[in-house]
């Protein structure tokens, strides 16, 4: 099985939820940029509050304000590693493997249309990070989280004019390393549409 494993794909591709049954199912460590910076951004820290302007317009955070973040992060995780959100460039991706190798770079492919009506009708849990769809994957009780029963929000970059202008940096900034990690062996792509466990069935055998 691979050991560590870098999730690509656009936002709302489903790298969270099935990064996360890879760890309840497998016992990985998934290290999410953007739960980092959303905590950042909740706890009022130095990087949040410099974080917050480029997260709301929908651009990537600066690299020297994630690159140290995340290195520390890899160091300190034990075991087989999930990365989700990270790298998100070439220069992340270079300064990625420098510390550690990638078994394998899992590519979600599913298409703007899809991902919009994924992205504005998620809703997220501020305590836990579980995601949830309002229609394919709703909460058992409306507006609680399954897991830890807290309240569920929509995050502020969810919205539609936000959700362009991330799939816009994605194809600028992060489609390339579809390219990268392909020219390295390391690139399995898969659809990425379906239900939740019918994806999982494809990442599963992806993984092996
Ligand atoms: P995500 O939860 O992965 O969709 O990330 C939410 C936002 O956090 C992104 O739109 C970026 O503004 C920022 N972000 C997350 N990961 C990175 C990264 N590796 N590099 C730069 N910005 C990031």
């Amino acid at each position: 099985m691979k050991s560590t494993i870098v999730l690509l794909g656009p936002p709302g591709s489903g790298k969270g939820t099935q990064g996360e049954k890879l760890c309840s199912e497998f016992g990985y460590v998934k290290l999410s940029t953007g739960d980092m910076l959303r905590e950042a951004v909740k706890n009022q820290t130095e990087l949040g509050m410099k974080a917050k302007q480029y997260m709301d317009s929908g651009a990537l955070v600066p690299n020297d304000l994630i690159i140290g973040l995340m290195k520390e992060k890899i160091a300190a995780a034990d075991g087989k590693v999930i990365l989700d959100g990270f790298p998100r460039t070439i220069e992340q991706a270079d300064a990625l493997s420098g510390q550690l190798d990638v078994d394998l770079a899992l590519n979600l492919d599913v298409k703007d249309e899809e991902l919009i009506k994924r992205i504005t009708m998620r809703r997220s849990c501020p305590s836990c990070n579980a995601v949830y769809h309002l229609i394919y994957n709703a909460p058992k009780t409306e507006g609680i989280c399954d897991k830890c029963g807290s309240r569920l929000y929509q995050r502020d970059d969810d919205t539609e004019a936000t959700v362009l202008n991330r799939l816009s940096t994605y194809r600028e900034k992060t489609m390339p390393l579809i390219g990268y990690y392909e020219s390295r062996g390391k690139l399995v792509t898969i659809e990425g549409t379906g239900t939740i466990d019918e994806i999982f069935e494809k990442v599963r055998k992806a993984i092996q």
